[in-house]
C-alpha cells in the first residue's frame, strides 16, 4: 500500500524535479534521456523495413514506461505492470486505463491495442498516450488514493483528483510533463488535458447511474482509475 500522500504534495515533488534547465537535471534523468532517443530510433529504423505497424505492437511499452519513470517521476514506475487490451476500451474512446491490480499488487497500465486508432496513429500519439497513463500510475504508486479505507484520505483525494482521477492535482502534473516532453524529447506530446477534463465532468455527473455498470462492465468495480 502506498503512503497516505496528498496528490498535490507528490505533484509537488515532480515539479521540483522537472524546475531546473535540462542541463542540470540529475544524471539519472539525462540517462533515461539517452536511453529514450536509443529506443525510439531503433523503432523508426524497424518501421522501415516491416509492413505491420510496428509503432504500436512492436514498441516495447514496458521498458518505455520505466524510461518515463526515470526522467519525469522522480524515478519512480520501476515496478508498473504493462498489459496489452484489445477489446476493452476503444468503443468507448478511451484506449488507455490505469489503477492498482488486486492481481498482482502492482499498478497496472492498460493501452488498448486494437484497431482502428492505432492502425493510423504515429509514434508521438502512441507515446503521448503512455505518458498520459504514467502520470496516473505515478499518483498511484505514491499516494493511497484513500485506499487505506481513511476518511481524511477519502476527502483530499477527491478534493484534489476528483472522482475519476483527471482533477486539479492531476492536471497540473500532466500539464507540466507535457511541455517537458515536448522540451527534451523533440517531439510534439498531447496529453489530452482537456478532454480528460471533459470526461471527468461528464462521469461524475454520471456516477451513481446503474447504467454506468452496463456501459464499464468490470471497469465500474474500479472507480479509482485514469
Ligand atoms: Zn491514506
Ligand atoms: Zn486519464
Amino acid at each position: 500500500m502506498p503512503p497516505c500522500l496528498a496528490p498535490f504534495r507528490a505533484a509537488d515533488h515532480v515539479l521540483q524535479s522537472l524546475h531546473d534547465p535540462p542541463a542540470e537535471w540529475s544524471e539519472e534523468q539525462q540517462l533515461a534521456i539517452v536511453e529514450f532517443f536509443r529506443i525510439t530510433h531503433e523503432y523508426r529504423e524497424r518501421a522501415k523495413v516491416e509492413s505491420t505497424p510496428v509503432y504500436i505492437r512492436g514498441c516495447d511499452k514496458q521498458k518505455l514506461i520505466r524510461v518515463f519513470g526515470r526522467i519525469f517521476f522522480c524515478a519512480t514506475l520501476q515496478d508498473v505492470e504493462y498489459r496489452p487490451r484489445t477489446t476493452l476500451l476503444s468503443k468507448f474512446g478511451n484506449y488507455g486505463q490505469t489503477w492498482n491490480s488486486e492481481e498482482t499488487g502492482n499498478v497496472l497500465i492498460e493501452i488498448d491495442t486494437s484497431i482502428p486508432l492505432h492502425s493510423t496513429s504515429n509514434l508521438p500519439c502512441v507515446l503521448s498516450l503512455l505518458l498520459h497513463e504514467c502520470t496516473h500510475a505515478y499518483f498511484f504508486s505514491e499516494c493511497c488514493y484513500s485506499l487505506c479505507g481513511s476518511e481524511r484520505c477519502a476527502e483530499i483525494y477527491h478534493a484534489s483528483c476528483g472522482a475519476l482521477t483527471h482533477g486539479p492535482a492531476w492536471q497540473i502534473l500532466a500539464h507540466t510533463v507535457e511541455r517537458k516532453a515536448d522540451f527534451v524529447l523533440g517531439m510534439h506530446f498531447d496529453l489530452r488535458r482537456g478532454d480528460a477534463a471533459a470526461q471527468q465532468t461528464r462521469e461524475e455527473e454520471d456516477l451513481g447511474d446503474p447504467l454506468l455498470d452496463c456501459l464499464f462492465g468490470d471497469a465500474a468495480k474500479h472507480r479509482i482509475r485514469g
